[in-house]
C-alpha cells in the first residue's frame, strides 16, 4: 500500500498511503496552531505557506536520516530494496540482519548523527536569517527545521529496539555477550519497558494535564512496543532457521501429475484425495509446471474432460522455485512475499521435492521449543 516516487542511490523511495493523511494533518496543525503561536500577527496565507514548507522540511529530514542508514548498508553490500515514508517517519527496508556488532553500531548511529548535523545546518542559517531581519515566512521554517531535526535525532536515540538507540544498545550487549539473540532479547525488553513508561506517562498527562499531549505519549509508547515485539519475533525466526537449507526439511515424496492427465482426472484423484492446493506437473523427472486449484477454477467445468494438465498449468519458467542448497530463510521470504503456499524444489531442472509454508512453520516451532527461552 505505497506509491513509488523515485530512486536515490538505486534505492526506491515510496510513500505509504498513510503518509498523505499525515502530511495534510501536520501541515494544518503547523498552519493553524504552531505557527500562529510562535509568530503571532501574520496573515493566514503566510501561516499556510510556512506550514506547508515546514511539512516538506519534516519529511525531507526523515528521508535524509533514512538515506544515511541506507548509505552504510549499501557500502557493506547489504541490499536495500526500498525506503518507505509513512505515518511516523521512515522505514528503511534492510533484508539482512547485520552480521557484526561494530557495523550495526555504525549503521544505527549514522541516522541520528545525520539528523543532528542537519539540525546544526538549519540552526546556523536560521541565526543568520534572524540577524539580517528576513521575514517570518523564511525564518519560521528554518527555525522549525533545526528544532525538528534535533527532535528526530533525539527521538531515534531512545534505547528501544528496533529504533536506532535500541540498535546501538543491542550492538553493545552483542559485543559484550557475543550472542546476537540474547542481545536482541535484552534490547527488546528495554524497548518494552520504555514503551510502558511512555504509556503510563501519557495516562498521567490525560488525567492531570491535557488529553492531546497524553494521547501522543500513549501513541508513541504503543509504536515502540509493537516495533519491539515484531523485531524480536523476526530475530528469533531467522535465528531458528539459520544454517537450515531447503533440502533438509523439504518433502521428498511428492504426488506429481503427468502432463497429459485430464483436468477431471486431476480433480478426482488429486485435489479431492490429497489436501494440497497445487501439484507439480512432471515428465521424466523434469518439472514442467504447477497445477493449482486457481488454474482449475479459471476454466469452465464442462471443459474439464477435454483439457489436459499441460493446457492450463502455470509453466515452469513462470514459477517461483527454490533449490535444495538455498537457505530456508530465503525460501520463506519468497513464500511470504508472494503469498504462496508451496515452492517446487528443483535441481538441474529435475523436481526433487516441495517445500511448503507449514514445513517452515514446523521447523521454527520445533527449533524454538528445543532451544528454549534463553
Ligand atoms: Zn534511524
Amino acid at each position: 500500500m505505497s506509491l513509488p516516487v523515485g530512486k536515490i542511490m538505486g534505492v526506491e523511495i515510496r510513500l505509504h498511503y498513510t503518509w498523505f493523511i499525515i502530511f495534510v494533518l501536520i501541515t494544518s496543525i503547523l498552519a493553524t496552531l504552531y505557527m500562529p503561536d510562535q509568530y503571532p500577527g501574520l496573515t493566514n496565507d503566510v501561516y499556510w505557506i510556512t506550514g506547508f514548507v515546514s511539512s516538506i522540511i519534516l519529511f525531507s529530514s526523515v528521508l535524509f536520516h533514512e538515506l544515511f542508514h541506507t548509505y552504510f548498508a549499501l557500502r557493506k553490500g547489504i541490499p536495500v530494496p526500498n525506503i518507505t515514508l509513512f505515518l511516523f517517519g521512515g522505514v528503511t527496508q534492510i533484508t539482512e540482519e547485520p552480521q557484526d556488532p561494530d557495523f550495526e553500531l555504525k549503521m544505527a548511529f549514522a541516522g541520528p548523527a545525520s539528523s543532528f548535523l542537519l539540525s546544526l545546518i538549519f540552526g546556523l542559517i536560521w541565526l543568520v536569517a534572524v540577524q539580517v531581519n528576513l521575514p517570518a515566512i523564511i525564518v519560521a521554517p528554518l527555525n522549525y527545521g533545526w528544532l525538528i531535526n534535533a527532535l528526530l535525532g533525539g527521538f531515534n536515540l531512545i534505547p528501544a529496539f528496533p529504533m536506532d538507540g535500541g540498535r546501538i544498545l543491542r550492538a553493545g550487549i552483542w559485543k559484550a555477550k557475543k550472542d546476537m539473540v540474547v542481545a536482541t532479547r535484552m534490547a527488546s525488553r528495554a524497548g518494552e519497558a520504555i514503551s510502558y513508561l511512555f504509556i503510563f506517562f501519557g495516562l498521567f498527562l490525560i488525567l492531570f494535564d491535557g488529553f492531546i499531549s497524553g494521547l501522543w505519549f500513549i501513541l508513541i509508547g504503543w509504536f515502540i512496543k509493537s516495533g519491539a515485539e515484531a523485531s524480536l519475533k523476526q530475530t528469533i525466526i531467522s535465528q531458528a532457521l539459520s544454517g537450515v537449507n531447503v533440502g533438509d526439511i523439504m518433502t521428498k515424496e511428492v504426488h506429481t501429475i503427468a502432463q497429459n492427465m485430464s483436468i477431471s482426472d486431476v480433480v478426482e484423484n488429486y485435489f479431492y484425495k490429497y489436501k494440497h492446493g497445487g501439484f507439480p506437473v512432471v515428465e521424466d523427472g523434469n518439472l514442467l509446471g504447477m497445477l493449482t486449484t486457481q488454474d482449475v477454477r479459471a476454466v469452465a467445468k464442462e471443459r474439464w474432460n477435454e483439457l489436459k494438465a499441460k493446457d492450463i498449468m502455470t509453466s515452469s519458467e513462470k514459477l517461483v522455485k527454490t533449490q535444495p542448497e538455498e537457505p530456508v530463510v530465503d525460501a520463506f521470504l519468497k513464500l511470504s512475499k508472494r503469498d504462496i503456499g508451496r515452492l517446487p524444489v528443483v535441481k538441474d531442472r529435475k523436481l526433487v521435492g516441495i517445500i511448503s509454508r507449514s514445513d517452515v512453520m514446523h521447523i521454527i516451532r520445533v527449533k524454538t521449543e528445543l532451544v528454549g527461552k534463553r
